[in-house]
């Protein structure tokens, strides 16, 4: 979510002095990091270490896969300052600059670390980037060009003109400054590393270096801008003129129908081109339109048929949706009018994402916030979900409020856990536990939008595992009389007593009520009528009171000896409760009792009779917990 968060190989051990003498450990200990351009500053203020280029299976230049920092070393002499000025005057801002170890007033050393635009994945611009900003800038230590180049940190421990969201961008700085003097970095790189016979990714592309002369595009610099999602490439070249769509469905017809595939991956000849998704020798792709006038990318080694949208997903490695259309949207330029409702509900989401991190809501809901330390991570996150649904989908329920859905199995994931069952059913707990404080509402399906459930159904697909389960949840926003009602509810929730651990139907159920426990756990509020439709619990009150008085005994039984049985039920009614029931009220009441709490009826064979310890004759029937 940070976009200061960088990849770079990393060792965070704070040197006091620089270690000379311990290069090896530091090359061996540097292990790839995502890590904010801040805290990386930080770090090396302050003697880590790191190297910008990203390496993998080894640490040496031919292992170098990916960049996005670029370093430059300053130590012939240059004042901080001046050196600042310079690139400040040429248009290139670095996001931070930090003294070595060797720094002296009357010397200075130091470095400045600029962070471009995209993560750059191809070596050839990578190294023309580097040696331009050399050049360009001068008075700088060769030896930091190569790929594998490691920064050792420094001690001065305060960062020096700190612009962390500062950002150069490759191709227009290479396009304004290359000279081709500044080809003898490569070269001289080259050749010292050529009697170590490196990888073929990395001499052919050295090679292709030397061969051109002036600055050459790449074979296709289309493809490579939208595997790096170079947005501001894409838009220059496809120079497409603003469009607001009034909404998504006119915003889609347009994707599908109006855009050109061939323009966009920069094709001559969309009838058979070189495949540009995998390694293609003999042309085997074609661009199509269909009946319905869609335009399609066909690649037929591999049988694959793609619309725009889902090839831009591929070729740039998409991993949500919603980042793929907004890629989209920047690189041609369009935009869809933005209704007042959901700036509203973003601007409300922003504002409790605020009120929780910045400890506003401790102030506000004191008890409430108590009560919810441990499950602020999963609150925050289920704001985010509903935050980006805000914009992906108009979504909203009578209230007004943005609707949302995800399992908890998703949730776990998003919070960075491991999906093992017991983290996903801790999940489920913090989210049972923000919904009785009224954080978050769960839905039952009668009040969720028919587009959406639909949606949901085909995202659980029909993996039923227990963590899959879709719920549908709404945020009500913070207006006064809700602070209150939360914080009253976390005043009763530490009145009751209740523990995370125990958090289930029966807790709710036991101490406030049917009602309140079936707000929490709606799926319980639905029962199968005669014909086996689920229907809403719509029930007399007395036969709501009998089902009660007989679920209780039933879960009595069950939690005391495992099982229970139709006639025990009678028996403990009317004995202990004076409460006379026929069997036939009980058969009645128990589908649905069974339904609710995840019971089943299963006649006892001998597994079952040794395991409950059941002496009886026969094989009675027993009522047992549903384990899934
Ligand atoms: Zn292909």
């Amino acid at each position: 979510m940070n976009d200061n968060n960088i990849k770079c190989m990393y060792f965070n051990h704070r040197f006091k002095e620089k270690p000379n003498d311990k290069v090896g450990w530091v090359q061996k200990s540097l292990t790839q990091a995502d890590i904010t351009i801040e805290n990386l500053a930080d770090a090396l203020v302050n003697g880590a270490s790191f190297k910008p280029g990203v390496l993998v299976g080894g640490n040496k230049a031919k292992n170098w896969t990916q960049q996005q920092l670029f370093g430059l070393d300053f130590d012939d002499g240059i004042r901080i300052e001046e050196a600042y000025n310079k690139v400040s005057s040429l248009g290139i801002t670095p996001c931070f600059m930090y003294t070595t170890f060797s720094h002296k007033e009357e010397h200075h050393k130091f470095r400045m670390i600029f962070c471009n635009d995209t993560v750059i994945t191809d070596g050839n611009i990578r190294d023309r980037l580097q040696a331009t900003l050399m050049g360009v800038i001068g008075g700088i230590d060769e030896v930091c060009f190569n790929r594998d180049r490691l920064f050792f940190g420094g001690k001065g421990q305060v960062v020096l003109h700190p612009d962390y969201e500062a950002r150069i961008n490759a191709e227009s700085i290479i396009e304004k400054y290359w000279n081709k003097d500044y080809e003898q970095y490569i070269s001289n790189a080259k050749s010292k590393s050529k009697k170590k016979k490196s990888t073929a990714a990395f001499s052919k592309s050295k090679d292709k270096a030397n061969t051109d002369k002036e600055y050459q595009p790449y074979e296709n610099f289309n493809v490579k801008a939208i595997k790096e999602h170079d947005v501001e490439y894409l838009r220059k070249v496809l120079a497409h003129e603003p469009i607001e769509f009034e909404n998504k469905n006119e915003f889609w017809d347009y994707i599908y129908s109006e855009l050109d595939i061939a323009e966009l991956i920069d094709i001559d000849n969309p009838c058979s081109f070189c495949c540009v998704l995998h390694d293609d020798h003999n042309p085997s792709a074609n661009i199509f339109t269909t009946q319905n006038g869609v335009q399609k990318y066909r690649c037929c080694s591999e049988n694959l048929t793609l619309n725009i949208k889902q090839l831009i997903e591929m070729l740039g490695n998409f991993k949500s949706e919603y980042k793929a259309i907004q890629f989209i949207m920047d690189i041609y330029n369009l935009s869809i009018k933005e209704s007042q409702w959901s700036i509203e509900q973003r601007e409300n989401i922003d504002l409790m994402i605020s009120n929780i991190t910045l400890n506003k809501f401790k102030e506000l809901c004191p008890q409430a916030d108590k009560n919810i330390k441990n499950a602020k991570d999963t609150f925050l996150m289920m704001l985010s979900i509903a935050r980006n649904n805000v914009y992906s989908e108009k979504f909203s329920n009578n209230d007004g409020e943005i609707v949302f859905f995800v399992t908890h199995k998703r949730l776990a994931e998003c919070l960075g856990m491991n999906t093992n069952q017991k983290r996903i059913d801790k999940v489920g707990k913090y989210i049972k536990m923000l919904v009785y404080h009224d954080l978050i509402r769960i839905l039952d399906d009668s009040q969720i939008p028919k587009e959406l459930l639909m949606k949901a159904i085909k995202y659980s697909g029909t993996d039923k595992r227990s963590g899959n389960h879709v719920n549908f949840y709404a945020i009500p926003s913070w207006v006064i009389q809700q602070l209150s009602t939360i914080e009253n509810n976390g005043v009763r929730w530490k009145e009751k007593g209740y523990r995370i651990a125990g958090i289930s139907f029966d807790m709710f159920y036991r101490s406030e009520g049917f009602d309140v426990a079936a707000s929490l756990y709606p799926q319980y509020k639905k029962k199968k009528n005669e014909d086996g439709e689920i229907v809403n619990r719509t029930t007399t009150k007395t036969s709501d009171e009998r089902t009660l008085k007989i679920s209780e005994v039933i879960l009595n039984c069950i939690r005391g000896k495992g099982y229970c049985t139709e006639k025990e039920v009678v028996y403990i009614l009317g004995n202990k409760y004076r409460y006379v029931v026929t069997e036939t009220q009980i058969k009645r009441s128990l589908n649905e009792i069974m339904d609710s709490y995840g019971l089943k009826k299963v006649k006892a064979n001998k597994v079952l009779k040794e395991q409950y310890n059941i002496d009886s004759e026969g094989y009675p029937n027993i009522i047992i917990e549903d384990v899934i």
